[in-house]
């Protein structure tokens, strides 16, 4: 009797993924195997903050063009607007990293601003160093026949 009892008790304290259905320790957070969280909702002490989620009615007037303004999408001459404009010397940089660094409430903008930043620096890097092999190669160039 008492073993029967034991191996209940044994029980209660072992659990079992609902992922991946190994065994796991009672008071482990994840899954040893498949990294899955353990903890069932009710036994959880902190809980986190459920994300922010638009609600399915919410969803379906999105697609009748009542989008909230940070996620507006953009439309394709509208990119190539945007495009056009970080091109303008100077003023375009500028704009370019004013929206980069939150100068517009729009996400698309925004993360499309950082990638054309990347795509600059990028493009600064190698026209310096084509810069700086050009250099090298017209001075040696240069030095060879004068
Ligand atoms: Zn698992």
């Amino acid at each position: 009797m008492s073993d029967v009892s034991q191996k209940g008790n044994e029980k209660g304290k072992m659990r079992f993924c609902a992922s991946c259905g190994k065994q796991i320790e009672e008071d482990s957070m994840f899954c040893n195997y498949c990294g899955a969280p353990t903890r069932p909702q009710a036994n959880r002490k902190e809980q986190v903050a459920p994300a922010p989620q638009y609600k399915a009615n919410e969803r379906t007037s999105w697609s009748q063009g009542n989008v909230p303004a940070e996620y507006k999408p953009i439309s394709m001459w509208g990119y190539f607007g945007y495009e056009l404009l970080f091109m303008i010397p100077c003023v375009g940089i500028i704009l370019l990293l004013v929206f980069a660094f939150g100068g517009t409430q729009n996400v698309n903008l925004k993360n499309f601003a950082r990638s054309y930043f990347c795509m600059f620096i990028v493009v600064a890097i190698l026209v310096l160093i084509f810069m700086l092999w050009f250099g090298a190669y017209a001075s040696s160039f240069y030095n060879y026949y004068y």
